[in-house]
């Protein structure tokens, strides 16, 4: 058998801190590697098999479309992207779409349409507000919105246009909002920035602010939409409702796609303005329309909730138990531990090492983002392991 981790050290550029395991099958919440070992996945490829592995709706959908038509371009009208806009707009505030292939695209264009707004409509302001702590994207452009100095040291010069401030706070937000202001970009629940969740009323009175000064609200929903947690879109748990929505990661049940939609006002790119070759097209769409039929068909919005709960109050009961655990954080199956040292790697290793994946999103901080059709069985085996882990620790 081909030594495939010391071909990685020979091939690839030094970017992906990898951990040692070979993936090469998953099924349901479980996958597989290289020596047969089996795992509990509460990473779900960085709550992307909102399904989980191979779900068989997906499975289907992606092999009859193959065996239909894979790719056409936008210059025609091709049936899953429309099925799949329809469940979209149909489920959501919004109201249209456009289709692009991952996150960073999806912000990206989520940037541009806002940039065309206040050309437009706001004298031509073009500053978007952001928070610190967020994560936008990779492309040169969204790590100008991302607020985190590492992502951004290494790039300078970056795109202009951002002023960052800090996360839950509205008062930052009225200080940085000037005639130049054109958007309030932000996540419902910070992810990449350690699953930080916002007051009750944060949201809420950013809606209220943005639309006493007339500037749009973005919400980047790459991580916290489709059912992540716990209702279809974040912004739902917080009542408000956003001019434009980014989407990516869940949205394929596994494959790479992303979307970005806006409400009718805001929704003003003219032909031209934008574009994607891989955008859109049949195999990738007919992935999320299987997936997102089967989130709604199902009600798997309730066991999302149900299983988040059961988890967090397993959570709950390790906190009291070990006190290196200091905080239990997030919602629905966006969920987070955070211990008093800089231990998250360590105990990602332990835990991979029991048979167990899960992410250490920062150095003092263990997120877990199983796959939405997690049971509580599954989730159980997960305490279970977790807590022999943090035994052998104290
Ligand atoms: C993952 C993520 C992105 C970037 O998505 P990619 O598909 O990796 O480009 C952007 N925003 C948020 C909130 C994310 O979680």
């Amino acid at each position: 058998m081909e030594n495939w981790q010391e071909l990685e050290q020979k091939l690839f550029m030094r970017i992906t801190k990898r951990l040692p395991v070979t993936l090469i099958r998953g099924q349901g919440a479980r996958v597989w590697d290289t020596e047969g070992k089996e795992y509990l996945d509460f990473v779900a490829g960085w709550a992307v098999n909102s399904l989980g592995h191979c779900h068989p709706e997906v499975v289907k959908a992606l092999t009859e479309q193959a065996k239909t038509l894979i790719q056409a371009s936008n210059q025609f009208y091709t049936i899953p992207q429309l099925q799949l806009a329809k469940l979209l707009v149909d489920n959501s505030c919004l109201d249209r779409v456009f289709f692009c292939n991952s996150g960073a695209e999806a912000n990206e264009g989520a940037i541009k349409l806002a940039r065309r707004y206040g050309k437009l409509h706001l004298n031509g302001a073009n500053e978007i507000i952001t928070a610190y702590g967020s994560f936008h994207g990779r492309t040169l452009i969204t790590v100008a919105a991302t607020g985190q100095d590492k992502h951004q040291q290494p790039y300078i010069p970056l795109p202009g246009g951002f002023v960052h401030v800090n996360y839950d706070s509205i008062e930052a937000i009225k200080a940085a909002t000037t005639d130049k202001t054109c958007a309030v970009m932000l996540e419902p629940i910070q992810g990449e920035g350690g699953v930080n969740v916002p007051g009750d009323n944060y949201l809420k009175e950013i809606r209220a602010w943005c639309d006493e000064k007339g500037v749009l609200l973005i919400l980047d929903e790459i991580q916290t939409g489709i059912g992540r947690v716990g209702s279809l879109f974040g912004y739902e748990l917080y009542g408000v409702e956003p001019d434009i929505m980014t989407l990516a990661k869940g949205l394929g049940g596994g494959v790479p796609i992303g979307a970005f939609l806006a409400k009718e006002r805001a929704s003003v790119f003219v032909p031209g303005d934008h574009g994607s070759t891989f955008g859109g097209n049949p195999l990738v769409c007919a992935a999320g329309v299987a997936t997102l039929k089967f989130i709604i068909d199902n009600d798997l919005l309730s066991q999302v909730k149900r299983v988040g709960q059961y988890f967090i109050s397993g959570l709950e009961k390790l906190k009291a138990k070990f006190d290196f655990i200091v905080e239990i954080r997030g919602c629905g199956l966006l969920l987070a531990l955070k211990f008093a040292d800089n231990i998250s790697d360590e105990m990602v290793m332990a835990c991979l090492k029991e048979g167990l994946l899960a992410n250490a999103v920062k150095p003092d901080i263990l997120r877990f983002m199983p796959p939405l059709i997690i049971t509580e069985k599954e989730v159980d085996k997960a305490l279970g392991i977790l807590e022999i882990v943090f035994s052998r620790r104290s």
